[in-house]
């Protein structure tokens, strides 16, 4: 569903992304860890087009993403993406966090995008709270509905860059329940995350980042067990 061929990424002379390969397929969940500045937001914002990357490419439920940004609109809509400051509109209600996107971009009417809002709020357990402002909201509350919010573009797949890292440590339980969720229902995901429980039940596979290139890809227990690398057993003494 989502292949990440050869990806190398510049800024100027600086290589933040070193000949990237992750063939995600359909219904997979990938974590990805590592040392800060390793890249992994690098790459996930590269697979949703707002990082422009200078060699290869990143196909997308078949869609094409070439260097210099070039079938941008079509695969933004096929990925959601929540990041770790929420980035929720301060000055709109819940609901119309929920419902904008559908409407002026997917040209929805207003009644089905309101009912599609409602329903994933529902999910998210926030419903009762979709006439307030994200201000009047928790952490954890505002993480739940920017996933919601997501989820209203009836996304392909799933982008998540450390959601839970922004969070005192009393929700951070809450917003993984709601990944795990969807997670359960088959969705298809890549989650930058340092959450290791997390990852041990949700995860398919752990990509282990490090200076802009994966120096391991495997299944979370092996990989949390008996890391291969030098500079992923230092990375995981220093988290644990
Ligand atoms: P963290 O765990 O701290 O979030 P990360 O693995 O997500 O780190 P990135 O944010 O992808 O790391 O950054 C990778 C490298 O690219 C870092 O060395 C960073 O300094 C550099 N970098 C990121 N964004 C820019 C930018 N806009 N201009 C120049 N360099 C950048
Ligand atoms: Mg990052």
């Amino acid at each position: 569903l989502i292949h990440v061929k050869g990806v190398s990424k510049f800024y100027d002379h600086f290589q933040a992304l070193q000949s990237i390969h992750l063939p995600v397929h359909k219904g997979r969940k990938v974590v990805i860890c590592g040392p800060s500045g390793s890249g992994k937001s690098t790459l996930i914002r590269c697979i949703n087009g707002l990082e422009k990357f200078q060699k290869g490419e990143i196909l997308v439920d078949g869609e094409g993403l070439a260097p210099g940004g070039r079938g941008l609109d079509r695969v933004r809509r096929k990925v959601g993406m929540v990041f770790q400051h929420f980035n929720l509109f301060p000055h709109l209600t819940i609901l119309e966090n929920l419902t904008i996107a559908p409407i002026k971009i997917g040209r929805m009417p207003r009644g089905e995008a309101r009912d599609l809002a409602m329903h994933y709020l529902e999910r998210v357990h926030i419903a009762e709270h979709a006439d307030k402002r994200p201000s009047q909201l928790s952490g954890g509350q505002q993480q739940r509905v920017a996933i919601a919010r997501a989820l209203c573009m009836r996304p392909k797949a799933m982008l998540f860059d450390e959601p839970t890292s922004a969070l005192d440590p009393e929700m951070i339980g809450e917003v993984l329940d709601v990944i795990t969720g969807l997670a359960e229902d088959g969705m298809t995901m890549i989650c930058v995350t340092h959450e290791m429980g997390f990852a041990r039940r949700v995860a398919d596979e752990v990509v282990f980042m490090d200076q802009g290139a994966i120096v391991e890809r495997r299944p979370p227990d092996e990989f949390f067990d008996a890391p291969r690398s030098p500079r992923a057993r230092v990375f995981l003494e220093r988290i644990i």
